[in-house]
């Protein structure tokens, strides 16, 4: 039987390619859209591309650079400093991305749609929600609606779905799932800060650090020197 066609976004952070490794899991075949808007940590993108290259699996990559011009104004373009500390500290909201969810979600719902995918799947999780409305239950809800009711033509009683199977899961609990679905983490990066190797106290850093952790194991992705580095920085943060 053939398989269903799903579209996801795949960064090449942790969180999008656990949930490509659940995608794979549930039976389906995913077709990989990573879009490159301006980040600072470009080199996400190269990680996005050894996952799908080492999966045999198709992905696009997407570059609209330019509308970093419109949508990046905090540290992520580059223009401030970013943030040292925990995820839920105020000073994290200047790694806040206008919009930025929606607009690759709606990217990606214009593929899935043009390929006949039946879902797409985004992997919004729970530890997200304190900061970034985008990642709440309610936004997935209310675009999961508008999604479909956009694609509904019709001639054809079939629409696309919104999947975020997420929501209720931390960053631990992706962690766990991945040791379970033999995740590559080494192949996966975080880092907000646009340096070589992991800043390792950048936000994204610290809940990174929090969730290997929480799963008793090291980070793969880090020499042992970063990993101990790694669990100081957390631990003065936690203090
Ligand atoms: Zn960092």
């Amino acid at each position: 039987m053939e398989k269903t066609k799903v579209v996801t976004l795949l960064s090449g952070g942790l969180d999008s390619t656990v949930l490509l490794y659940h995608i794979l899991a549930e039976g389906y075949q995913p077709y990989v859209l990573s879009v490159f808007y301006g980040q600072r940590h470009k080199i996400e993108i190269s990680y996005a591309r050894m996952i799908c290259k080492n999966l045999g699996i198709s992905q696009k990559i997407l570059d609209i650079t330019n509308i970093n011009e419109l949508i990046l104004k905090g540290c992520l373009a580059g223009k401030e400093e970013v943030p040292f500390g925990h995820y839920e500290a105020e000073n994290m909201k200047s790694t806040i991305v206008s919009n930025r969810n929606m607009i690759l979600l709606s990217i990606a719902t214009g593929y899935a749609a043009t390929i006949n995918a039946e879902k797409v799947f985004y992997g919004a999780h729970a530890g997200d929600h304190q900061i970034y409305p985008d990642c709440r239950k309610e936004f997935v809800k209310a675009l999961d609606s508008a999604i479909y009711l956009g694609n509904l033509w019709e001639n054809n009683n079939k629409s696309i779905e919104l999947i975020a199977p997420f929501t209720e899961m931390t960053k631990a609990d992706l962690v766990k799932l991945g040791i379970k679905l033999k995740v590559p983490f080494e192949n996966t990066w975080s880092c907000y800060s646009g340096t070589t190797r992991p800043c390792l106290r950048c936000s994204t850093d610290i809940e990174r650090t929090e969730a290997f952790i929480k799963n008793n194991i090291q980070d793969p992705a880090l020499s042992n020197e970063e990993w101990l580095q790694a669990v100081k920085y957390y631990k003065e943060i936690v203090k």
